[in-house]
């Protein structure tokens, strides 16, 4: 598979990344985008909106679930029960400005923003980076991504892996079976509604040491019922990092 492009007929030939961003630069200048948090044109996702980001690693966090902990240790819950995941990460609360542009992504038609977003995800990385060897992104059930058009996971673990240099592996889990929303359930309960809900996918994990990524964590119950499968199936270690983090009482 090629991975260069001819830009011009004089023999300049540019990477397929570099002459995307050129390309996506000039539409820029020529149709301003708006801030996907507060609708602003001129970026994607505003110096002021940016300002706003409630990052969670201001401050001490539980070394295992990611939750804020006073002492950055491990939270009194994953002392008593911890986790299938050796560790999970987010970048920033799920609030303000950051959920309206999540809300616009998922549900707006701004699949634009999976790169500014993404790029959210790579800064705190660089800051708090996990050993993970390879991202995975949650994956949809099929018919629910073809009602989206897209699997917004896939588009932030794409972009993040291509602003980190991890090796992307789509296709590493599926999805068997499509679960209800998971809206108004309790944490036992969303455990029980995503039990047994993927499998590991028909894609080649490229490494032992995955990182499942997603959007919003709310309870966690997602991300473990990823990690069953790659731990069954012998992965060292498991991570996961999403973007943002529902704010909840401990
Ligand atoms: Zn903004
Ligand atoms: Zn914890």
């Amino acid at each position: 598979m090629s991975q260069r492009l001819r830009v011009t007929g004089r023999g300049v030939s540019l990477p397929v990344n570099t002459a995307r961003r050129l390309v996506g630069a000039l539409l820029d200048l020529i149709y301003p985008p708006t801030c996907g948090g507060c609708q602003r044109a001129g970026a994607r996702f505003c110096e002021r909106c940016l300002a706003e980001v409630h990052w969670l690693d201001a401050g001490p966090v539980c070394l295992r679930c990611g939750r804020p902990a006073p002492d950055g240790q491990l939270c009194a819950r994953c002392r008593h029960s911890p986790p299938a995941l050796d560790a999970i990460r987010s970048a920033a609360l799920f609030a303000g400005p950051l959920r309206e542009a999540i809300h616009a992504f998922k549900y707006g038609g701004r699949s634009d923003l999976a790169e500014p977003l993404a790029g959210l995800m790579a800064a705190f990385w660089q800051r708090c980076a996990l050993p993970a060897d390879c991202v995975v992104p949650v994956p949809l059930h099929p018919s629910r991504e073809r009602e989206r058009g897209f699997n917004q996971a896939t588009l932030l673990a794409r972009a993040f892996a291509a602003q980190t240099g991890l090796t992307l592996a789509v296709g590493g889990l599926e999805r068997v079976r499509e679960t209800p929303p998971q809206i108004g359930l309790s944490a036992s309960e969303r455990r029980a509604n995503m039990r047994g809900a993927f499998r590991i996918g028909v894609g080649i994990l490229p490494g032992r040491r995955p990182l499942i990524v997603d959007d919003v964590c709310t309870t966690g119950a997602t991300l473990e019922a990823c990690a069953a499968p790659l731990i069954a199936a012998g992965c060292e270690t498991v991570y996961a990092l999403t973007l943002a983090r529902a704010r909840l009482q401990m």
